[in-house]
């Protein structure tokens, strides 16, 4: 019996495939593989795989409506392939439960990053694991219970929409938050705010970073969102 964690790879390119699947191998996964849509969700069904990774453009059917399909009975975590400059599609995949994305051409370091991110966090929302009441990151450290955030000990002066901003993503850390999802969860629904979300965040950066241009904490996903980082290197 393996009781390595199995992964579902969803690619129709065989030799893309095949590299993913020895790369899990030999980081002590167990890979299955379909290059087919429908044999994806059927195989999502029999086979209870701990994580999915989806290519989206597959021969059969849209890689989103695989997604809608599982999502339909199955909150197993979901990281989609993308191409580069496919924003829309990433966002869209996201909105729809997706649990991260990664763009092509990726290297291994990076999957498999991805992969224990989303393990973990699907692992805490399962285990029903409480949110801390204090995190650090670095030398950024948020105490959740006073609302108080401080750098090296000193503490960073924030507006309220800005801690809000940075307490959203701090529960979500190593997790892209689309720009929809921020603006919803800090301003409500019906408001686009989006113009105003990057003042906050830009706010932030100042506050937070040495150099804003080279962030260290946040990260932007250009045309999707915010990720804030799961460790400083
Ligand atoms: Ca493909």
């Amino acid at each position: 019996m393996n009781h390595n964690p199995m992964i579902l790879i969803v690619e129709d390119d065989a030799s893309i495939s095949n590299f993913i699947a020895a790369v899990l191998s030999s980081n002590q996964y167990h890979p299955i593989k379909s290059d087919k849509g429908k044999t994806a969700v059927s195989m999502a069904a029999s086979h209870c795989p701990d994580l999915i990774l989806l290519d989206l453009g597959l021969p059969d059917m849209d890689g989103i409506d695989v997604l809608r399909s599982i999502r339909e009975w199955s909150a197993i975590p979901v990281i989609v392939v993308s191409a580069r400059g496919h924003e829309r599609e990433k966002v869209e995949a996201l909105d729809l439960g997706a649990d991260d994305y990664i763009t092509k051409p990726f290297g291994t370091s990076e999957l498999l990053a991805r992969i224990r991110t989303a393990l973990r966090h699907s692992q805490k929302s399962f285990t029903g694991a409480s949110i801390a009441d204090k995190i650090s990151l670095g030398e950024l450290e948020i105490n959740f219970e006073k609302r108080l955030v401080t750098m090296s000990g000193k503490e960073v002066h924030l507006t309220p929409i800005e801690y809000r901003i940075i307490q959203l993503l701090s529960q979500n850390m190593g997790k892209v938050l689309t720009h929809d999802y921020i603006i919803r969860e800090i301003w409500g629904p019906y408001t686009n705010e989006i113009q105003t979300l990057r003042v906050n965040m830009a706010n932030i950066r100042r506050k937070l970073e040495k150099n804003p241009a080279e962030p260290r904490y946040i990260f932007t996903e250009v045309g999707v969102g915010y990720r804030m980082a799961e460790e400083i290197q």
